[in-house]
C-alpha cells in the first residue's frame, strides 16, 4: 500500500498546440465524469489516501469543467486549492469562468508569451491565442486576480524580449496588480529539453546569450525564484556538465511512497517523471488493472526505470554528452536529457 496516489486523468487534453509542450502533442479525449469515478474506485484500494484530478494538461477545459472539479475534490481525501495555471482559452468564452477562480481561491494566475502576436501564435500553434491572453489579462485584472506572465525563452526569441518588457509597461501590470493589493510576476526559463521543446536543442541558449536579455526581466525572473543570479535558474554549460556527470557513477530509483499517476486517454499510465512515452509505460488500467501498474511502479519494471536503475550517469553523458556544446542546462534536466537519449537512441 502506497501512503498517497495522484491520478491525474486526461479527460479531454488541451486547445493548444504548444511547440514548448513538455508533456508531447497527443490528440484530445472525450472522457466522462463516469470515467474520472473509474479511475478512482481502481485505485482507492493501493493508497492511504488519494487524490484524482481530471487533467495533466489544460486546466477546465472540459465544458463541464465545475461539475468535473466537484467531482475531483469529492473522490479525493485532500481538499487541493486551484492551481494557478488556467485556461485562457476558457477565460474568452465562458463568462463565469473567472469570477468562478475567484471564488475557489485563486487571486494569481499564469499565462505563457512567446513575444509578439506572431511569435506567440506561432509557439502556441494556434492563431488568435496572443489575443486571446491579452483579452484574459484585463479580465484576470477586473476580477483582482493577479496574471503572472512566464517566457520560454530560446537563440530564435530572444529578441522579443524587448517587446515583453515594453508590453509589461504599456499594460501597466506592476501598478495595476498593486491597485488590489497583489505583485505582479515575470519569469523567463529555457524549460527542460524534453517532449516537444527538445526540437529547440539547436537553438538553445548559451552563455553570451544571457546579456541580451533586458535587466528588468532578469530582475523579476530573480524575484520569482528568490535568486541572486539568474543563472542560477538558467544553468550551466553543457560542456561543463557533461565534465562533472563524467565523474559520477550513480544510478537513480525514482520509486516514492507517493507518486503521481499519468494516465492517458485510453487508460496508458505512466508516473509523472520526464515526457510520459512507451519506455515509461507502467500498464493499462483498463486491460491489466491498478494492482499490475502500482507493482510495476514500485518494483521499478519499467524499461525507463530499468535504465535510471542500471545505467550510471557516466555512462549516459559518455554516449550521448555533447562536449563541445555551450548549450545552458540545469543539473536535473540535464540528467534527464541524457536518459530520454539512452532510452530512445540506445547504445552506440
Ligand atoms: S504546454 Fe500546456 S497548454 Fe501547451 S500544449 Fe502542452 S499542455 Fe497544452
Amino acid at each position: 500500500m502506497l501512503k498517497k496516489i495522484t491520478a491525474c486523468l486526461d479527460m479531454v487534453g488541451c486547445p493548444n498546440r504548444c511547440k514548448h509542450c513538455w508533456l508531447k502533442i497527443t490528440p484530445n479525449g472525450k472522457l466522462a465524469a463516469k470515467d474520472l469515478k473509474y479511475v478512482a474506485n481502481a485505485f482507492r484500494p493501493f493508497a492511504e489516501i488519494l487524490e484524482v484530478t481530471g487533467t495533466y494538461r489544460e486546466e477546465d477545459y472540459s465544458d463541464n469543467y465545475k461539475e468535473v472539479w466537484t467531482l475531483s475534490t469529492e473522490l479525493s481525501d485532500i481538499k487541493q486549492p486551484h492551481f494557478e495555471n488556467i485556461s485562457y482559452w476558457r477565460a474568452v468564452r465562458d463568462d463565469e469562468y473567472i469570477s468562478w477562480l475567484y471564488s475557489l481561491g485563486v487571486r494569481a494566475a499564469q499565462l505563457t508569451i512567446f513575444g509578439n502576436e506572431d511569435t506567440t501564435d506561432y509557439f502556441v500553434g494556434r492563431k488568435g491565442a496572443f489575443k486571446e491572453i491579452l483579452q484574459t489579462i484585463a479580465l484576470l485584472i477586473q476580477n483582482k486576480i493577479a496574471p503572472r506572465i512566464q517566457t520560454f525563452i530560446y537563440k530564435s526569441n530572444i529578441a522579443q524580449l524587448q517587446y515583453i518588457q515594453q508590453l509589461i509597461e504599456k499594460l501597466d501590470l506592476e501598478d495595476r496588480c498593486r491597485s488590489f493589493d497583489k505583485s505582479f510576476a515575470f519569469f523567463l526559463h529555457q524549460g527542460s529539453c524534453e517532449g516537444e521543446n527538445a526540437q529547440f536543442y539547436d537553438v538553445w541558449i548559451t552563455p553570451d546569450d544571457i546579456e541580451k536579455i533586458p535587466r528588468k526581466l532578469v530582475n523579476y525572473t530573480e524575484k520569482y525564484f528568490g535568486v541572486t543570479d539568474i543563472r542560477e535558474i538558467l544553468g550551466e554549460a553543457e560542456q561543463n556538465l557533461c565534465h562533472q556527470l563524467l565523474a559520477d557513477t550513480s544510478t537513480r530509483n525514482i520509486v516514492e511512497d507517493s507518486p503521481v499517476f499519468y494516465i492517458d486517454k485510453n487508460f496508458d499510465v505512466y508516473p509523472n517523471f520526464t515526457t510520459p512515452s512507451t519506455p515509461w509505460l507502467l500498464g493499462n488500467l483498463k486491460t491489466n488493472g491498478a494492482e499490475y501498474i502500482v507493482k510495476n511502479y514500485i518494483n521499478n519494471a519499467t524499461l525507463a526505470q530499468q535504465t535510471l536503475l542500471t545505467v550510471p550517469l557516466n555512462e549516459m553523458v559518455r554516449r550521448h554528452g555533447n562536449l563541445n556544446s555551450q548549450r545552458l542546462f540545469c543539473v536535473d534536466d540535464y540528467k534527464n536529457f541524457l536518459l530520454t537519449k539512452e532510452l530512445h537512441h540506445g547504445i552506440h
